[in-house]
């Protein structure tokens, strides 16, 4: 009977020896760029509850454990997910009900694509986005007119590509009240012989905006899934949204919770007073769910180059201006130690080397000293030369995008002139700073695809292969550096570095599968990269 007892034992011991542990999801036969420490590459690795318990090589994984669900990746290569660290999530996934100007060939080209969808949806109002003068043949800056004539009764607002300038009809001019004498802070109207021409830049667009009907929640909640739906497929598991409002977060909050989205976000707030109330003095500290990450407040420090809405330190090359800030100098001040009191993480939008001199200074005389704040300057498009060490003096984040050195690199020539254009869109020498940076596109603004941000990173050049040589090659970022950029580099600017960004034990089983390898393939084919999967958490949602 013991000797029985004994045999039965050693049998179970055994077999639960070789029985091999159940997870979700097993996915092997891959090529696992892990971005850890050690950079390590890896065949297997095994998720359970959406995280990854395992990782290693073939045999390790496949001898010890047992998915539900097995994926033979068939040698793909596989990535971390990719984490946007600037873009507009909401505003992109709202655009998605707007005319759609970002391919018209020329201003009646843009008229045309606002009679047709005026045809099909017959709106309250028109509201368009994206044109951009400067890929026309006729770069003039447009007016009315043609806009009057074709909605003589119907109120229209299209805004350029840049998001900082646009164009009012007459019928949505008046009914903003805005005249000849209208003056507006942070922003202006375009006048020519005396009269309106419609062109409103910067704050001045508020105006229009504030008296347009506002969408409604269930018009921003078809806004957050259909850009989910784009974002999923171009490899996004992680979107930074510069600038969202308390029922805005509490939207997506919910929407997470339904898991509806599925999107992982981290929110930065707008500078607005409801904001500063409930985040600061009613909550008074982060707000952090396993999909959400709410920590900082964004701020807008100047407007675009495009527009001459950034505040640069000498005029522009091309018009006797500056550019200025948004806001009195106090207004950041102010908010900058408010915001270090808290606990709260400062983003400002920053493009113009003036307005960056004194982000950068603002900051420093709160910060003081290297800090593990990371507070972030966003865009830092024209820092000036000596102003860059700054950034590592007071640990202060650029978070830069690289497709605008590409959108912009034909007239941006005209706007600085040689001589500063070394010192814009430098991104190599602010990556040095810090030795860590994380890069976003700014979408709508540019296209959702983070594989143009490495690509633009990397090459500096366009789909087409021009400039040949990159455009100030001499900032390009390596490879590593750029897909570090687009993953735990980001996690870090957004304090998730420990949950996300790289493929380690314990983090979300966040990550993408691709045609090919970013790290190794020859250049030209860059623009041919893909993303052919991508899973968040463990389930596959492309
Ligand atoms: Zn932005």
């Amino acid at each position: 009977m013991k000797l029985l007892l004994v045999i039965v034992f050693l049998v179970l011991s055994f077999s639960s020896c070789i029985t091999k542990q159940e997870v979700d999801l097993v996915v092997h036969n891959a090529t696992i760029y892990t971005l850890d420490e050690e950079n390590n590459k890896f065949d297997a690795m095994a998720i359970s509850d959406g995280i990854i318990v395992a990782i290693g090589k073939e045999n390790q994984i496949l001898n010890k454990y047992k998915g539900k669900e097995n994926v033979d990746a068939e040698q793909h290569i596989i990535y971390p997910g990719f984490i946007d660290a600037h873009c507009h999530f909401l505003g992109y996934g709202l655009s998605l009900q707007q005319v759609n100007l970002i391919d018209a060939t020329s201003f009646d080209d843009v008229i045309a694509k606002c009679k047709e969808f005026d045809k099909h949806k017959n709106p309250q109002w028109i509201m368009g986005r994206g044109w951009d003068n400067m890929k026309w043949k006729d770069t003039k800056f447009p007016t009315r007119e043609k806009l009057d004539f074709a909605f003589p009764t119907k109120p229209v607002l299209i805004r350029r590509i840049d998001g900082h300038a646009a164009i009012a009809n007459k019928v949505a001019l008046d009914l903003a009240n805005i005249t000849t004498d209208t003056q507006v802070k942070g922003g202006h109207l375009v006048m020519k012989n005396g009269e309106l021409t419609g062109v409103l830049v910067d704050n001045a667009v508020n105006l229009i905006l504030d008296i347009m009907p506002k969408p409604s929640l269930s018009n921003k909640k078809e806004a957050l899934l259909s850009a989910q739906r784009n974002c999923f497929e171009v490899g996004l598991t992680t979107v930074d949204d510069a600038g969202l409002s308390k029922s805005e977060v509490q939207l997506i909050d919910k929407l997470q919770t339904t898991r509806e989205l599925k999107m992982r976000v981290y929110a930065m707030l707008t500078d607005s007073e409801e904001n500063f109330a409930y985040y600061l003095d009613t909550l008074e500290e982060p707000y952090i769910t396993d999909k959400l990450t709410v920590c900082s407040f964004k701020f807008y420090g100047d407007g675009a180059l495009g527009s001459r809405g950034a505040c640069l330190l000498k005029n522009y090359e091309d018009k006797t201006s500056q550019g200025s800030l948004l806001s009195d100098t106090s207004y950041f001040q102010k908010y900058a130690k408010l915001l270090y009191d808290k606990g709260f993480q400062m983003c400002t939008h920053s493009i113009g080397d003036s307005t960056t001199r004194f982000i950068l200074k603002t900051y420093g005389d709160v910060l003081k000293t290297t800090n593990d704040r990371r507070w972030r300057i966003e865009h830092a498009q024209l820092v000036d030369s000596s102003d860059v060490k700054l950034f590592k003096k007071y640990s202060i984040v650029p978070s830069v995008q690289p497709t605008h050195a590409i959108s912009d690199m034909n007239w941006v020539l005209l706007r600085l002139g040689k001589k500063r254009l070394r010192f814009g869109y430098a991104y190599k020498d602010l990556l040095r700073q810090n030795g860590w940076m994380p890069l976003g596109t700014d979408f709508p603004i540019e296209g959702i695809n983070p594989l143009m941000t490495f690509y633009t990173a990397v090459a500096r050049k366009n789909k087409e292969g021009l400039p040949k040589n990159g455009f100030q090659i001499e900032n390009a970022l390596s490879r590593l550096e750029a897909l570090k950029g687009m993953t735990i580099w980001a996690a870090l600017a957004n304090f998730e570095e420990t949950q996300k960004g790289s493929l380690e034990i314990g983090k979300v089983a966040d990550f993408v599968f691709l045609n090919m390898n970013l790290l190794t393939v020859e250049e030209n084919k860059l623009p041919k990269a893909r993303v052919t999967a991508t899973y968040i958490n463990g389930e596959q949602v492309f």
